[in-house]
């Protein structure tokens, strides 16, 4: 068996304990005499995993009583669209553009109603986060939204808006669980878990109660918030597998001490590379340090052949997925919770390596 360093972007590594757990639970989970993928999802084994899956994560990020945790399919894009079903009510909602993934979020409400963009780091092409202490929010905006780590842009916002008072909602699918958040300063947080928690097909929202609304006319059923609310995710089929995946993780992660961990862990991990790329004369960071995201590290070389080169060298000595989004290009390195220090390390010497011999 020969396992990479992924440094995909997501679907991503996983930790390797939680997948010898899976693999030996393959074919008799817990005496079951059957895998998680073909028992009922109202069975009593399942029951107990989707109710410790919760409880851990509430554990995990102190999750206040008067929030719901909800697992979701269809995509984390899907709630682009749903978070402004359920809480735009009025069809008016502020965002703050800091990426690709928050342009999206900003089309689907486009699509839905009238959002309003009240700052964009556009400018400069996302490579840093615009100044958010003093926005021209609507009065009647239904909440201000962000996207907390862009994960192609690879920045990140370090201090929260201030919403003057809105509700706000983020997107933290490439930082959910990279390190402790206070979820009580938001209105709602979602996460698509294939970044850096679990296999894709999950999402998690987190979302305080009284912002669900009970009734939505004209809005389907399963794009309402307040069915998998009172259901407990239960409503229909949930991911089942999946969501088990993301139990074991979440174990994995209390085990290793919690989110204060996981933050050490992390920046220990980011602080390696960036400070290799700060003293490179070949490669060289693509986001100002104050807005540098700790999970997605986008670097180039500024020569687009010297960059193709890296990219299948690099592959070719285990380090994978190191290629950046089509959309712009370079190099990007995720290193996520399940990446370990020796895996940012081997990329390092790597790169140092392909420097002496690229001069
Ligand atoms: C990947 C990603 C998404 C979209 O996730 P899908 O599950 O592929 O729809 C949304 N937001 C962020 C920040 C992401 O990284």
């Amino acid at each position: 068996m020969a396992r990479v360093y992924n440094f995909s972007a997501g679907p991503a590594v996983l930790p390797e304990e939680v997948l010898q757990q899976a693999a030996d639970e393959m074919l008799d989970y817990e005496g079951c005499g059957m895998s998680v993928m073909e028992m009922s999802h109202r069975s009593a084994a399942f029951t107990k995993i989707i109710t410790e899956a919760e409880a851990d994560l509430r554990e995990l990020m102190n999750i206040p009583d008067n929030y719901k945790v909800l697992f979701l399919q269809g995509g984390d894009s899907l709630l682009f669209a749903s978070v402004f079903m359920n809480l735009a009510t009025n069809g008016k909602a502020d965002y703050i553009v800091t990426g690709s993934w928050s342009k999206k979020a900003l089309k689907e409400a486009e699509i839905l109603g009238d959002p309003k963009v009240v700052a964009t780091g556009a400018d400069d092409n996302f490579s840093s986060i615009p100044d958010l202490s003093d926005l021209d929010i609507r009065d009647d905006a239904s909440y201000v939204y962000i996207c907390e780590n862009e994960t192609i842009q690879g920045n990140r916002i370090h201090e929260l808006p201030n919403t003057k008072g809105h509700v706000l909602v983020a997107d933290q699918s490439s930082m959910f669980l990279s390190e402790p958040v206070d979820v009580s300063k938001y209105g709602l947080i979602h996460a698509g878990v294939q970044k850096n928690v679990g296999p894709s097909g999950v999402q998690i929202v987190i979302v305080r109660e009284d912002l669900i609304p009970d009734d939505l006319p004209g809005v389907p059923t399963m794009l309402r918030f307040k069915t998998q609310a009172d259901a407990g995710s239960l409503y229909n089929t949930p991911p089942c597998y999946g969501i088990y995946v993301c139990g074991l993780v979440f174990k994995w992660i209390k085990e290793l001490g919690g989110l204060e961990a996981m933050k050490e862990r992390n920046e220990a991990k980011a602080k390696l590379l960036y400070d290799f790329l700060d003293q490179s004369e070949l490669f060289k960071g693509t986001v100002v340090p104050e807005d540098r995201s700790i999970m997605n590290v986008p670097f180039v070389t500024g020569d687009e052949e010297l960059d193709k080169k890296f990219i299948a060298e690099a592959t070719a000595a285990g380090l994978v997925n190191i290629k950046g989004h089509r959309s712009v290009g370079g190099m990007r390195a995720s290193i996520y919770n399940a990446m370990p220090i020796e895996g940012v390390q081997a990329l390092v010497d790597f790169m140092g390596e392909f420097e002496a011999n690229n001069k």
